[in-house]
């Protein structure tokens, strides 16, 4: 039940069906020179779109906005500060509990650690705020990681690497522009570096060259099947 395509009656019935939605979050970010802007937010928007295929569930408009910090000078990236994420998240999700929603499923396609911070300190906040409540927190990559070692060849992938490409190549291969190249940031540990790009020129970290369309449907199974469970563990757990 994709919301933005659904009538205000069809809503309705389906709140008779399940209170519970998937609410996908991604960044508008640098990807390299080879995935599109959105990726984040392309993957797991089609993934959670199988997922709902397969069960009865409600997904959310995408969130194509979040914390982007090592690549927020890279052009084309869309940052927004914490404050306005959380709380566009916070009022997201207190509008449709109002609504009648009561399970929250937020997961990102982003795993920065600033981003992921700040989702998981909204959740805190409307566990408190909201009686009935619950909600599950996730990136992606958390959700996979394990799975996707079978999968993935390059060791430390991450940014735009062999998974990102992959997946892209698996569910939007028009908006694939060649393979890229292999890299990984330079930023210093410990340091906070003004010029990110000095440090970090391709904007890739991890080995796409590696990427296939195979491995990306491989890994968006692997996906789904997880959205599928922890939408039914999430609807048993009551925290
Ligand atoms: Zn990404």
């Amino acid at each position: 039940m994709i919301i933005q395509e659904m009538t205000m009656t069809e809503f309705e019935e389906g709140l008779k069906k399940t209170q519970t939605i998937i609410v996908p979050v991604g960044t508008t970010e640098e990807h390299g020179s080879h995935l599109p802007l959105a990726t984040d937010i392309i993957h797991v928007y089609e993934m959670v779109k199988e997922a709902a295929r397969r069960i009865g569930v409600f997904i959310a408009p995408p969130i194509f906005f979040g914390l982007c910090r090592s690549t927020r000078q890279h052009p084309g990236t869309i940052n927004v500060s914490g404050d306005t994420f959380r709380s566009l998240v916070r009022d997201i999700v207190r509008s449709l509990y109002a609504q009648k929603m009561r399970n929250f499923i937020i997961i990102s396609g982003h795993a920065g650690g600033t981003h992921m911070s700040s989702l998981t300190e909204v959740g805190e906040l409307l566990l408190n705020e909201l009686p009935e409540v619950n909600i599950a927190v996730v990136s992606l990559f958390e959700l996979i990681e394990k799975e996707c070692l079978d999968v993935i060849e390059t060791k430390r992938d991450g940014h735009a690497g062999e998974l990102e490409t992959s997946l892209i190549l698996y569910s939007k291969p028009h908006l694939v522009k060649g393979l890229g190249e292999s890299s990984y940031p330079q930023i210093p540990p410990y340091f906070l570096v003004r010029d990110k790009r000095r440090y970090w020129p391709t904007g890739v970290w991890g080995d796409p060259t590696k990427a296939s369309a195979e491995k990306g449907k491989r890994i968006f199974d692997i996906a789904v099947d997880k959205i599928v469970n922890l939408k039914k563990e999430l609807e048993k757990f009551k925290g």
